[in-house]
C-alpha cells in the first residue's frame, strides 16, 4: 500500500518515523526547512545583520547546510558567504570543488576558496593514520583564521545531531567535559575566536540526504578515501534510533536544556505551603501523599 501525504493527499516519499508523519517531496522541502528555522529562532544562532561564512565540503549535510540557510538569509535578514577548504586530497577534492561550485553558483552565493598547501600543510605528507585528526585541526584553524581576516561574525558549518550524539558519547567516556559546553547551535566567539554556529543541529544525516535529494541538489555520494570504514558510534546511534525513533532529536534538544542550566536552575526550591519542608513545588510531596490518604480514609 503507497502511502499518502499528511499534508497534502499526494504520494509520499518518506515514512519520519519519529514525527509519525509520511510526507511527499515537496511537503518534506518545506517540512525541513521549517525545521531549520525553528532552530535558529529558538536558539537564537544568527543574528540579524550578521555576515555568516558557510563551510561546505560537497557532502550532503553542507549541501544541505548552504540551501537551507541561502533561503534564510532573506527572511532572517543575515549575509551569507561559503567557504570551501581545497584540503588537496587526491581523486576527492577536485570533484567535490565542482560540486561546491555549482551549488554556488545555483543558489548565487560568493565561494571563496582557501588550499590548505598555501597555509604550508600537504596533507599527502602526513602518515595515512594521522590524516583525519591532521585535517580536523586544519580545517578548524582554516576557517576560523579566514573567518576573522575578512570580517565575518560567524562560521556555520553542517553538524547534524548524528555528530553530536557521537562526539557527546566519545569525548564524555574519555573524560573530556571541558568539550561539552562548547557544543551547542551556538557558541560564541571571544579573542581571536570568532563565532561558531550549527544550523543542523537538530537534523540528521539521513533528514539532510533526503532534502538534498527532493532538491535536486548536486552532493558528493562517495566518502573521502581518507574516511574510515565504519564509524561504531554511529553505528550504534543508529542502532538506538531504529528502537527508539526521535532517540537522536531528544538527546540533542536536552543537551541544550542542561548545558545551559544555571545554578539557580538546579538550586531552585521553595517551602511548602503546609508544613514549611523544603520543595520544588507548592505542596511537598509527603503532604500532597498525606492529603491523598486522608481523602482515601
Ligand atoms: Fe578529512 Fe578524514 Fe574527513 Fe577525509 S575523512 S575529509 S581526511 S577528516
Ligand atoms: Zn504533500
Amino acid at each position: 500500500m503507497s502511502l499518502k501525504c499528511r499534508f497534502c493527499g499526494k504520494q509520499a516519499v518518506e515514512r519520519l518515523r519519529q514525527y509519525r508523519l509520511s510526507l511527499c517531496r515537496e511537503c518534506y522541502v518545506k517540512f525541513y526547512e521549517r525545521q531549520v528555522e525553528r532552530t535558529l529562532k529558538k536558539y537564537r544562532v544568527v543574528k540579524p545583520g550578521e555576515k555568516v561564512l558557510a563551510c561546505i565540503s560537497g557532502g550532503k549535510d553542507s549541501s544541505a547546510m548552504l540551501t537551507v540557510m541561502s533561503k534564510l538569509s532573506r527572511t532572517l535578514n543575515f549575509e551569507l558567504e561559503a567557504l570551501f577548504i581545497d584540503l588537496n586530497i587526491k581523486n576527492y577534492s577536485e570533484k567535490s570543488f565542482n560540486l561546491v561550485k555549482k551549488l554556488c553558483r545555483n543558489l548565487d552565493v560568493n565561494l571563496n576558496i582557501v588550499k590548505t598547501v598555501d597555509y604550508g600543510v600537504d596533507l599527502n605528507r602526513v602518515q595515512r593514520r594521522k590524516v583525519c585528526s591532521a585535517c580536523g585541526t586544519v580545517k578548524r584553524y582554516v576557517m576560523n583564521r579566514f573567518a576573522r581576516e575578512n570580517g565575518f561574525d560567524c562560521v556555520a558549518t553542517g553538524h547534524t545531531s548524528d555528530d553530536i550524539v557521537a562526539f557527546f558519547f566519545k569525548n564524555w567516556l574519555s573524560g573530556n567535559l571541558r568539550w561539552s559546553t562548547k557544543f551547542l547551535p551556538r557558541t560564541d566567539g571571544f579573542d581571536k575566536v570568532v563565532t561558531k554556529i550549527r544550523p543542523l543541529y537538530l537534523l540528521s544525516e539521513r533528514e539532510n540526504a533526503l532534502y538534498c535529494i527532493c532538491k535536486g541538489l548536486p552532493f558528493m555520494s562517495e566518502n573521502c578515501p581518507h574516511a574510515p570504514e565504519r564509524d561504531e558510534w554511529k553505528d550504534i546511534i543508529y542502532e538506538i534510533e531504529r528502537k527508539k525513533p526521535g532517540f537522536r532529536r531528544s538527546f540533542v534538544t536536552n543537551l541544550i536544556r542542561y548545558l545551559t542550566l544555571t545554578f539557580e536552575d538546579i538550586q531552585e526550591y521553595k517551602y511548602c505551603k503546609l508544613c514549611g519542608e523544603v520543595t520544588t513545588s507548592d505542596i511537598c510531596a509527603f503532604c500532597k501523599l498525606r492529603e491523598r490518604k486522608n481523602s482515601l480514609v
